[in-house]
């Protein structure tokens, strides 16, 4: 599946809020966003006037962006998001928490979901004692996520994992850092998904 590769400050810039898609620069005085937090472009500057398709439409960029997906998979998360039972929205934003490359991120084993995403390729991921190489592979409860016997000397992994002792654990992860172990133990909570979105204006823009 195809992915974006450019910068990402910009994404930041241009949803005006802080996305998170850099570990540790996020969070010293080179964020992007902090020295300037307007959007890119030549009207960056210019006093922003969003319709009701606008602010929809930013809001389905947002989460794109924040889970590293274009738009046609993303289109296609929210029509299994449809046919399940339950809240459009809600049920959208647990298919996207239950990618590999997210819980992988969440574990601690790598500091962005774009660096996940690679570990995950690359082959270092194992679930339930079989290697699995799909970042959108779905995580089920009672899975157990690990990173394989020889990449737990991975310089790059073992560095994300002493960083993400900062970071809040989701209640529907279990993790045991010196096994390079990770269970999921339910399903994500909608609550503990701390980033503001507004699912429902993505479930309007998709319902036009
Ligand atoms: Fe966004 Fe700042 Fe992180 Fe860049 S460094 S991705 S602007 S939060």
């Amino acid at each position: 599946m195809a992915r974006y590769t450019g910068p990402v400050c910009r994404f930041c810039r241009r949803e005006g809020m802080k996305l998170f898609l850099k570990a540790d620069r996020c969070y010293t005085d080179k964020c992007a966003f902090e020295r300037t937090s307007y959007p890119p472009g030549q009207h960056g500057q210019a006093r922003p006037r969003f319709s009701e398709y606008g602010q929809q439409l930013r809001e389905k960029q947002k989460v794109k962006r924040i889970y590293g997906l274009l738009e046609r998979q993303f289109r296609l998360y929210f029509h299994k998001a449809e046919r399940q039972r339950g809240v459009t929205g809600e049920n959208l934003l647990r298919l996207l928490e239950q990618r590999l490359d997210n819980v992988v991120f969440r574990l601690g084993f790598a500091g962005t979901r774009a660096e996940a995403r690679q570990v995950v390729h690359h082959g270092h991921i194992h679930v339930n004692g079989r290697r699995v190489n799909v970042p959108s592979y779905q995580v089920r409860a009672g899975d157990v996520i690990e990173v394989q016997e020889k990449s737990r000397k991975v310089q790059r992994i073992v560095d994300s994992l002493a960083q993400a002792q900062s970071r809040p654990m989701m209640s529907w992860l279990e993790v045991d850092k010196a096994a390079f172990r990770g269970t999921i133990a339910g399903v994500p909570v909608r609550s503990e998904m701390t980033l503001p979105i507004q699912e429902q204006l993505i479930v309007e823009l998709y319902s036009r």
